[in-house]
């Protein structure tokens, strides 16, 4: 008769893999202390118990996070204590996005603007993952289970991907997709028009040239869902609100961007 694992065999084979795993773990931290990614401090022992998906020191985490607040929920701008913004804030009531909320880790300037351009590069691909980590770690309660149905990452031109290891909005989404054990689509969002760096561009000019910048490319329907829209930044919005519109239009009835980092209102 042939040899059957029974549940107790499997759970043990189970438990001694993760054994294995674990003491791989400490060892490579013995050999390689482990740093934090974006100053490269020796972290300290007692960070080994957390969470490896979020790998900063404590300085970092705090300039990367700003102090707890009030925020305007539909664009992401802090707000002062009393203000409120169930209809937007200054910053965005005249605004027409075709998405619904805002969810960032914080404001793009001073190290978390630094650690946004170095997760675009070439090697930011572990930068960019742990962002994410601390970005889902520190909103734990706006990412309830069961409130998004799937993630898609703001999709960039082809030729602009040429080459290149890896993707900011993607590896972005990819980790919050793993840390919700959410459905990440990628094969939906297509951006089928070239459009030209923006970081000189107005307001009025971004929204120009995003104008129809996005396709849909699958027959997938989105029908009635929640989608979280993933990108590293959001600037005035006219990238994200465009790709919003187009998911609408097949069929997402709420799109919820989530970003690492929003542009703070400009006085
Ligand atoms: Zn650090
Ligand atoms: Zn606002």
């Amino acid at each position: 008769m042939p040899w059957k694992p029974t549940l107790t065999v499997v759970s043990q084979m189970t438990a001694a893999s993760h054994m294995t795993v674990g003491l791989a773990q400490s060892i490579l931290d013995f050999v390689y202390p482990p740093q934090c990614l974006f100053c490269e401090r020796a972290l300290p022992s007692t960070w080994r118990a957390r969470d490896r998906s979020c790998q900063f020191c404590e300085m970092c985490r705090s300039q990367f996070v700003p102090p707890a607040g009030n925020t305007c929920h539909r664009c992401g701008t802090p707000l002062g204590l009393y203000t409120v913004s169930e209809q937007g804030c200054l910053a965005c009531l005249r605004e027409s996005f075709a998405f619904d909320e805002v969810i960032r880790l914080g404001l793009y300037r001073d190290e978390l603007r630094r650690a946004c351009l170095m997760a675009k590069n070439s090697e930011g691909a572990l930068l960019g993952r742990a962002l994410a980590g601390l970005l889902v770690e520190e909103h734990r309660s706006l990412f309830t289970p069961g409130r998004f149905d799937t993630i898609v990452p703001v999709p960039e031109h082809w030729l602009k991907r040429l080459g290149r290891p890896h993707y900011a909005a993607e590896t972005i989404a990819r980790e919050i997709a793993h840390q919700l054990n959410l459905r990440m689509v990628t094969g939906i969002l297509a951006k089928h028009r070239w459009t030209p760096k923006q970081a000189r561009s107005s307001k009025t000019e971004r929204r120009h040239q995003q104008h129809d910048s996005f396709c849909t490319v699958s027959g997938l329907s989105l029908k009635g869902q929640t989608i979280l829209l993933a990108d590293d930044i959001l600037t005035t919005g006219a990238t994200a609100s465009e790709a919003a519109r187009v998911l609408k239009r097949a069929g997402a009835s709420r799109v919820i961007v989530v970003v690492l980092a929003v542009s703070p209102p400009t006085a």
